[in-house]
């Protein structure tokens, strides 16, 4: 080849060569270009550094973390930059030089060059050089600080939230604890209270009894005013001694309702015949207005209803001076429930707004000088809103001051068709009243009784009744006195319960027909049922009046003519109320049971079976709000409050139940 041609050759590739070069070049700052702009982006800080720790490179963010600039950080030592944690840092890296391994996830704390402390996670990977060797460490590190705040915050919650557990726990102990300690405070103080009672009871008994009979002594006019007030205090203290034991019994779920058939018109007759004399004695108009619709027969408890009408109407009559009481009953439906209203409206002081809530509080009056006043405890609307709440019912007040108030109780109206409903032998059937100090009757009774002045007023009062009384002191006397001369009934009026059961029990096994009266200060239903179960036929609840004693001898000492001429004995055992207390509380539970896992089925089979033991056992709000709450669940569209409601009240009813046995 010609040597120009040659050349010319040689310059065309040299340029050719320059030009790819350039090129190169060119590429080789784009990359370098792109790797910077990368490694800068990064929101992680990478460092290179060598193997005694020169930085090599370092990152934007990595010189941002530290609070300098790259420049700053390029060429320097890094542990000598860093000085704190440095030996840590050393370690690490030595750790990857040496083996060539990586180390990952390492956290790790420092302090920026303005004094702020940083966490990070860091993982570091061995640097190896062109000859295989490894040069340094890439540090690859994620500022954590917000996580880790975070999660130490989680943390520290977490610790609030089991040292907030463990105080709980404790708190529900300690609760556990105070209300065993309630109850067990709750039952000694309905121990106290029976015990009160008898103490209370038996004295009064003396007192009342003893005035009664000196009434009728040749007394001039002042001793008889004097034996009035006597008999007034006696009856006065009486009411209070008795208002108290029925609240405080109400407070500890004691109190016994029995829900019998009954005529609302003859309790509110009984109720105005108590209280005429004493509104007409006070120059006040007393009228009753009872609605020939109102149902003959309804099942409530009458005593307790009795009770409710009276503390009413005393009080009408107590706080009225001029004017009118007047007591009107009659039917009415609401949110389509029967109920029968006893309105008892007054013309008197009336109750100012503000005070008529807090009036059905316990010992609450409407103001201070009422006491001073009008006398009272404050005790009365308190036990009978309870009553009334125990009954099924409830208790209303309209009143304007200065111009009077109407207090009405709203009591449910059940009705059922009449059953045969077994006598109760502790409650004598009613007898036609005569003159009471005639008893009409002879006879012999055999008066057990240890505890003088009891014995002297017993049979005082059954000798002015034309009775023969034997009185013995001891059980074994009066087994001997029957052996020897046959008697027509046993009284029993021995102190002790205990031992006036065993006295029962032994005199029915020594005679099956002879008719035992017990006179107990225990006003308990449990004790009566004892009393039963022990063979008595009747248990009177001092003080007993001389009324009260003659009519129970009067039904015995008949009772027992009839029979005798019959030929018959006492009447077909029924139910015992012990059946219903037996089943109760467990078929309650099962009830809560089925509604806690939504087994209305069961749930419904359940209540089935209290409509049935309500209506077997006469206890017909039971019944009824058994049958309210089957007939939801039959219906499906119960909304769930209204479902969980009507379980609760059924519940409470039941123990309320079994706890008044
Ligand atoms: P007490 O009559 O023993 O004071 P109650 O509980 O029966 O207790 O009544 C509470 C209070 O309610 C009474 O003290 C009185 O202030 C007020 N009160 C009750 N009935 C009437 C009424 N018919 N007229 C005016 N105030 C009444």
């Amino acid at each position: 080849m010609p040597l120009e041609e040659l050349l010319r050759e040689t310059h065309q590739k040299w340029i050719q060569s320059l030009e790819e070069q350039k090129q190169l070049q060119a590429r080789l700052e784009r990359l370098e270009k792109d790797f910077h702009t990368i490694f800068d982006s990064v929101p992680a800080m990478i460092w290179y550094r060598d193997r005694q720790g020169t930085i090599l490179r370092a990152n934007r963010c990595a010189a941002e973390s530290v609070g300098l600039s790259v420049e700053e950080l390029v060429g320097k030592n890094y542990y000598e930059l860093f000085p704190d944690g440095a030996q840590k840092a050393l370690e690490k890296d030595m750790q990857v030089i040496v083996s060539g391994q990586p180390l990952y996830k390492q956290l790790r704390k420092y302090v920026t060059a303005d004094n702020r402390v940083r966490w990070v996670l860091a993982d570091r990977i061995p640097y190896w050089d062109e000859n295989g060797e490894v040069a340094g460490v890439i540090v690859f590190a994620q500022d954590i600080t917000e996580q880790k705040a975070a999660e130490d915050e989680l943390h520290l919650a977490n610790r609030r939230i089991e040292q907030a557990n463990r105080q709980l726990r404790a708190a529900a102990e300690r609760a556990r604890i105070l209300a065993e300690e309630a109850a067990a405070a709750n039952r000694a103080k309905s121990e106290f209270l029976a015990h009160m009672s008898h103490e209370l009871r038996t004295p009064m008994n003396a007192i009342l009894g003893f005035a009664e009979i000196l009434q009728e002594e040749n007394l001039s006019e002042e001793q008889r005013q004097y034996v009035q007030t006597i008999q007034r205090s006696a009856s006065n203290l009486l009411t209070l001694i008795n208002e108290i034991l029925d609240f405080s019994k109400i407070e500890a779920g004691r109190l016994h309702i029995e829900m019998v058939p009954c005529s609302c018109a003859d309790v509110v007759r009984e109720v105005a015949e108590l209280m005429e004399h004493t509104a007409r004695s006070k120059g006040l108009e007393f009228q009753v207005e009872c609605s020939p619709e109102v149902p003959g027969v309804v099942y409530t408890d009458p005593m307790r209803l009795r009770q409710c009408l009276l503390n009413l109407v005393g009080n009408a009559v107590k706080f009225t001076e001029k004017g009118r009481v007047l007591v009107r009953v009659y039917p009415e439906t609401a949110a389509g429930q029967k109920r029968i209203r006893f309105d008892v409206q007054d013309t008197g002081i009336g109750i100012e707004p503000e005070k008529q809530a807090l009036i059905f509080e316990s010992f609450t009056q409407a103001d201070s000088s009422i006491c001073r006043k009008y006398g009272g405890t404050g005790l009365g609307l308190a036990i009978t809103r309870r009553l009334m709440g125990l009954l099924g019912g409830h208790i209303e007040l309209a009143s304007q001051p200065g111009k009077g108030s109407t207090f009405s109780l709203i009591l449910p109206c059940f009705v059922e068709p009449m059953q045969n409903t077994a006598a109760d032998p502790s409650v004598p059937a009613p007898v036609p009243q005569e003159d009471d100090r005639h008893i009409g009757c002879i006879g012999r009774i055999l008066l057990l009784d240890s505890d003088p002045p009891n014995p002297i007023h017993a049979s005082l009062l059954l000798r002015r009744a034309g009775l023969d009384v034997c009185v013995v002191q001891t059980l074994r006397e009066a087994l001997a006195e029957l052996k020897q001369n046959p008697c027509n009934l046993v009284l029993i009026a021995l102190q002790k319960v205990q031992e006036a059961r065993k006295a029962a029990a032994k005199l029915r096994n020594f005679d099956e027909q002879l008719p035992i009266v017990v006179i107990t200060s225990d006003a308990s239903r449990k004790t009566a049922e004892q009393f039963k179960i022990a063979g008595s036929n009747a248990v009177l609840v001092e003080p007993v009046s001389r009324s009260q004693l003659y009519e129970t001898l009067r039904s015995f000492l008949s009772v027992q003519a009839a029979a005798s001429v019959s030929g018959e004995t006492s009447s077909p055992e029924s139910e015992s109320p012990e059946d219903l207390y037996e089943v109760l509380p467990s078929l309650m539970e099962q009830v809560r049971e089925c509604y806690a896992r939504s087994d209305y089925e069961t749930l419904a089979e359940h209540t089935g079976r209290l409509v049935e033991l309500g209506r077997r056992f006469h206890r017909p709000v039971l019944a009824e709000k058994a049958a309210r709450l089957q007939k939801s669940l039959a219906g499906g569209s119960i909304q769930p409050d209204e479902l969980q409601k009507q379980v609760e009240e059924l519940s409470d009813l039941c123990l309320q139940i079994t706890l008044g046995r």
